[in-house]
């Protein structure tokens, strides 16, 4: 996830975190202070924990913790005409950007968890990324974050074994 790579480990600059909102399309003006982004970092923390859980169990009941704290009654809108239906578990449009990353990533994961009756996602296995990352695949679980990372593995392990 783009966004909880500017935002961890380090609480992440109010500039890079406005890159990664517009370069998903959040709509102008985006209002962001860098209180907002401690509270995204806080949030970016909390969902770490998700993706660090070690089998589909575990995930499954970080993500309940989450819920049960951070999360409203599910409220359909489209943001008053911006965006197809959908649905949001904070507390209302507006609500503060950690609240909507929190409530928002956990809905998305808890749904992506139920689809795949597997881990929604995972730590990359690489020692030197470690960045979290969502599995959507049908695969066998996901070792590593990216292609770049996997091929970086490989080329290791690879030249580790030929000495
Ligand atoms: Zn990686």
């Amino acid at each position: 996830m783009d966004l909880l790579d500017v935002l961890l480990p380090g609480p992440g600059d109010v500039a890079s975190v406005l890159a990664v909102l517009r370069a998903y399309g959040e709509p102008e003006p985006i209002t962001l202070t860098a209180a907002d982004v401690e509270e995204l970092h806080e949030a970016a923390l909390a969902l770490y924990e998700v993706f660090a859980a070690p089998d589909v169990d575990r995930a499954a009941e970080v993500l309940n913790e989450l819920l049960a704290r951070h999360a409203r009654a599910p409220r359909l809108t489209t943001h008053g005409g911006t965006f197809p239906w959908h649905l949001h578990v904070d507390s209302h449009d507006d609500a503060p950007w950690g609240e909507w990353l929190l409530t928002s990533s956990c809905l998305a994961l808890a749904v992506l968890l139920a689809d795949r009756q597997a881990r929604p996602g995972g730590i990359c296995a690489s020692a030197s990324c470690r960045k979290s990352f969502v599995d959507t695949g049908s695969g066998g679980p996901r070792r590593y974050c990216s292609a770049r990372c996997a091929t970086r593995e490989r080329v290791a392990a690879h030249r580790k074994r030929a000495r």
